[in-house]
């Protein structure tokens, strides 16, 4: 009551104080926010299916019961209809017609003259064959609330507001139409499997401490919120499916879901068949029938169940009965180097148009040799811990789930292969330096769909995200940034990890100060170059100057061979890391040097012995720090 006789006041004779105030209640406020636990929203869908197989469309009826965890009081909320994209005209369509390098998946190429002209699939399909998902008689608690679906996204006006730390029942009834193959989910994918189900059901979106991620469905990637699903498929009777959640009528499914000795037998006039599937603590959930699958359950780690689903097809037989036992070790490795696969199911899933992770499974394409599809599905495996345990944010952070997944799988492929080598990631550090010499780098901050062409955004995700890990171990040691890998996932699994819960992971681990590796490296397109500029003669003793050309700092990790076959390594601390990096090769002796200041551009130090006892001179010989201009690391006299 008191402030209502003191605002008049102010308003009159200090204005700009008032102003003051307000803003300074105002960052008191945000501060207070961010300073909150951590939070996160809950969904438990159910949700019953029919599939009609001959025409390619299903109706469905969602119960949703949302809790919102959030100190906010909500008045909408939004849904993803990603099916919709699937439509002529749709914003991926129109991004397809655009984008320079299209996906070569959603394209037919024409011939005009000496053209070649490409032509987005979307735009071509016919009212049968595109995707679609309607929403009608929405309710909140049992009351009409008003739905309007805009593109791929339903925007919800709420009967009434959800008040922080309280629950809501949203239902709906839904009907769909699955595309014709175009990207990741469809009917019919080039290798003949019918249903490929993912982003198929009306989706919650994420809302969490950076408010809605409403993402319309443009081409990548995805968010969700953690929860349960119940869900009952009903299909004729001739399908197999696999795919998230544990299916609890097993014995009267069969279709190689039965328990051991146990026969099943349908009633005679049985038409389809109601899978119920159980999927505890998800963001997603995905699956795919076919009529002509091979289904396979091998033991893995922990007991836990490994289901193969394969195409009937005589080619590939012998490949995917090769990739079980590889897939047992993997997830063996995986376990080991992250920490424990937490569910008790895994199913690889020939479908989709490449490689794709769900929840407790992957669709990907199982024609090719038995390298690529062990590589797929290594790759696609990773992402259970990358992406579906820990739940980052794909689209905003895609370096954070496909780079470190590719820096997994790049450890597990070595790991596996008869020659072993010393640095897996060689491959990925020649297309980094690629990607900046074209100078189509854009900084990891941008979304997913916002890179200006495709190479540019797989790059930077895939390959510089996964740099982001290599170079780490380079930064603080091999020792610490595995313990990082697995305190990152003790820490943060079954939540969504931002950028900064890494990187405070890797200095809780180290004690390390890491803000500038975060930064520089994810958040500009700052770029490491350190060269060797002089060495010199000095009565007896050896003057070596180094310089830093490149705008982002990296301790220095340096090796001296001499004539006589002996070697000697020297590491330089960078000094706003306060940190002394391990010796990373006891067997060397190494001397620790003065630290390096980032403002200062060389760096002279000495060494005890002649010029001429010196054969070469070498930064970084790891090659895990990724020095642009490698030319100018060595310094070898002849
Ligand atoms: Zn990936």
């Amino acid at each position: 009551m008191e402030g209502q006789f003191v605002l008049p006041f102010f308003i009159l004779y200090n204005m700009r104080k008032l102003l003051l105030l307000a803003v300074i209640s105002l960052s008191f406020g945000n501060l207070s926010a961010q300073n909150t636990t951590y939070w996160q929203q809950h969904a438990a869908y159910k949700m019953d299916v029919t599939m009609d197989v001959k025409n390619y469309q299903y109706k469905g009826k969602q119960e949703l019961v949302y809790t919102n965890n959030s100190h906010d009081t909500l008045k909408r909320v939004f849904y993803h209809l990603f099916n919709n994209a699937f439509r002529p005209g749709s914003e991926m369509d129109a991004r397809i017609q655009s984008i320079k390098d299209p996906d070569a998946r959603m394209i037919i190429k024409k011939k005009a003259g000496d053209l070649t002209i490409k032509e987005s699939r979307i735009k071509t399909l016919k009212p049968n064959e595109i995707g679609y998902l309607n929403i009608t008689n929405f309710k909140q608690d049992g009351v009409i609330a008003v739905a309007k679906t805009v593109g791929t996204i339903l925007e919800v006006t709420l009967a009434k507001p959800i008040l922080p730390n309280s629950k809501t029942t949203f239902t709906l009834d839904f009907d769909g139409q699955v595309p014709v193959q175009i990207r990741r989910s469809g009917r019919n994918n080039i290798e003949g499997v019918e249903l490929s189900m993912a982003q198929w059901y009306p989706k919650m979106a994420e809302f969490d401490f950076e408010g809605w991620h409403a993402d319309p469905y443009i081409a990548r990637e995805f968010h969700g919120v953690w929860g349960d699903f119940d869900v009952n498929i009903t299909i004729d009777k001739d399908y197999i499916l696999g795919g998230t959640g544990y299916l609890q009528n097993q014995n009267e499914i069969g279709h190689g879901y039965q328990d051991a000795g146990v026969e099943v037998v349908y009633p005679k006039k049985t038409k389809t068949l109601t899978w119920h599937f159980i999927a505890p603590m998800v963001h997603d959930f995905a699956w795919a029938a076919d009529k002509n699958y091979m289904h396979d359950v091998v033991k893995g780690p922990n007991d836990v169940d490994l289901h193969f689903l394969y195409k009937n097809n005589p080619k590939t037989i012998e490949n995917w009965k090769k990739l079980e036992p590889l897939m047992v070790h993997v997830v063996d490795f995986f376990n080991r180097k992250i920490g424990d696969y937490p569910y008790k199911q895994y199913s690889f899933i020939q479908g989709g148009d490449g490689g794709m992770e769900y929840a407790m499974c992957t669709l990907i394409l199982g024609d090719g040799t038995l390298e690529g599809i062990f590589g797929t599905a290594t790759h696609e495996l990773g992402h259970s811990w990358f992406q579906h345990v820990l739940g980052s944010n794909e689209s905003k952070h895609p370096w954070m789930d496909e780079g470190f997944t590719t820096y997994v799988e790049d450890l597990a492929v070595n790991e596996m292969a008869d020659k072993k080598v010393k640095n897996p990631f060689k491959g990925n550090y020649a297309a980094y330096y690629d990607l900046v010499e074209s100078g189509k780098e854009q900084p990891q901050t941008t979304h997913g769909d916002r890179y200006d062409e495709n190479r540019p955004y797989s790059i930077s995700s895939y390959v510089k995200g996964s740099i982001f890990l290599s170079q780490l171990g380079y930064v603080i040691g091999e020792d610490k940034l595995a313990e990082t890998i697995k305190r990152y996932y003790r820490d943060y699994k079954f939540k969504h990890p931002t950028p900064n819960d890494i990187k405070r992971t890797a200095e809780r681990v180290s004690g390390a100060n890491l803000d500038w590796y975060l930064t520089d490296w994810t958040q500009t397109t700052n770029t490491i170059d350190y060269g060797i500029k002089d060495v010199k003669d000095n009565s007896g003793k050896t003057i070596v100057i180094l310089e830093r050309i490149g705008r982002m700092p990296m301790p220095i990790d340096l090796l001296v061979e001499y004539t006589d076959g002996t070697t000697e390594s020297f590491y330089i601390p960078l000094r706003m890391m306060s940190f002394e990096k391990e010796n990373p090769n006891p067997a060397v002796t190494r001397t620790v040097l003065n630290d390096w200041a980032w403002a200062y551009p060389t760096f002279e130090f000495s060494i005890s012995k002649s010029k001429t006892s010196i054969k070469k001179i070498t930064i970084d010989p790891s090659g895990l720090m990724a020095d642009l201009k490698r030319e100018n690391n060595t310094y070898e006299i002849k």
